[in-house]
């Protein structure tokens, strides 16, 4: 077993929870209704490690839209489907020092990097672009499937309505990369971002992107049920990213004090990775600042100050 003694990390991870259950810090994302609707004070923790031990506890019945939580995913498609090399012949792979959605593109005129809305909205164009729309959506939907385990992986509509009605960044990021030349030929830019909404409008609860995150921690095999989703090597580059892109503006001060692989989302989801050991999936939908769930970022300073996960950890 890779935790031991997992009765006594589960009472570890409750303490943490409670510790952090009074902390009201933060502001629900308020760009869309049904973002700013949510229950603000929600805290769901589900833990799966790579031999499938799991742990639950809070709001974890709580389904949630996935948001940026989707790039990783995105990108690892792309990979499987073309290759790292026609990949980034589209995005590269330099944090951007710069928002998420900040309209700006690299030297070579190309999204920094897939962790961000220009280089998600990359993927989108590369993911199975031959097939019609509903096809390619079934084939996201169906990976999200298979990632969490069986769990049931759900659609919100008003949120994917409600994202498009309100995307003028994201459609002047779609047009600005296209007037730079960096799309595949041939792609349709409003269905990619359609694509893109959709991809960030599919939910889960917490237990389910537990699953999600220790398939990565797993080297894309899902501990849950034996499926192989992706390579080893998809896994691999895009932890990489993860490490230096996938906090937003937060990314290099949380490699410095976690170290260890995140994405988060505006929904206040966070999904942690430690290699080789487990996936964590934080809930929580009070974000501070920089968009990252408050309680979420708590959790990671907590267990990485209990536990010796950070990747350096073992020098
Ligand atoms: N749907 C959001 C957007 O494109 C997702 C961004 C996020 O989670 N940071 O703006």
């Amino acid at each position: 077993l890779v935790i031991p003694d997992f009765p006594s990390f589960m009472a570890d991870i409750t303490e943490i929870y409670e510790s952090l259950l009074p902390d009201r810090r933060g502001q629900v994302a308020d760009y869309i209704p049904q973002l700013k609707r949510v229950a603000p004070d929600q805290f769901a923790i589900a833990i799966c490690t790579v031999d499938g031990q799991r742990f639950t506890i809070g709001d974890f019945g709580q389904s949630f839209c996935v948001q940026s939580v989707c790039k990783p995913i995105n990108y690892c498609l792309t990979l499987e489907g073309h290759g790292a090399e026609v990949v980034h012949r589209h995005v590269g792979r330099e944090p951007s020092g710069l928002g998420f959605n900040e309209l700006s593109v690299n030297g070579n005129g190309l999204p920094h990097n897939p962790m961000i809305n220009s280089g998600a909205i990359m993927s989108c164009s590369l993911i199975e672009a031959s097939l019609d729309m509903a096809d390619r959506f079934d084939y996201v939907a169906d990976t999200w499937r298979r990632l969490s385990g069986g769990s049931p992986v759900g659609f919100n509509n008003a949120v994917y309505l409600s994202e498009r009605q309100t995307a003028d960044r994201n459609f002047a990021l779609g047009y600005f990369m296209r007037e730079h030349g960096a799309f595949p030929a041939g792609t349709n830019l409003i269905e990619t971002l359609e694509f893109y909404f959709q991809c960030c409008s599919v939910e889960l609860d917490a237990g389910a992107l537990a699953s999600v995150a220790s398939t990565l921690a797993n080297g894309g095999v899902v501990p849950l049920s034996g499926d192989r989703v992706f390579s080893t090597g998809t896994v691999q580059k895009c932890l990489s990213l993860m490490s230096s892109c996938g906090m937003y503006d937060y990314s290099g001060e949380f490699a410095f004090t976690i170290g260890l692989p995140a994405k988060s989302g505006v929904s206040g989801a966070l999904m942690l990775v430690v290699p080789q050991v487990m996936g964590i999936a934080i809930w929580s939908p009070r974000l501070d600042a920089l968009g990252n769930s408050v309680r979420g970022i708590e959790f990671c300073k907590q267990l990485v100050a209990k536990y010796n996960f950070h990747v350096y950890d073992s020098l």
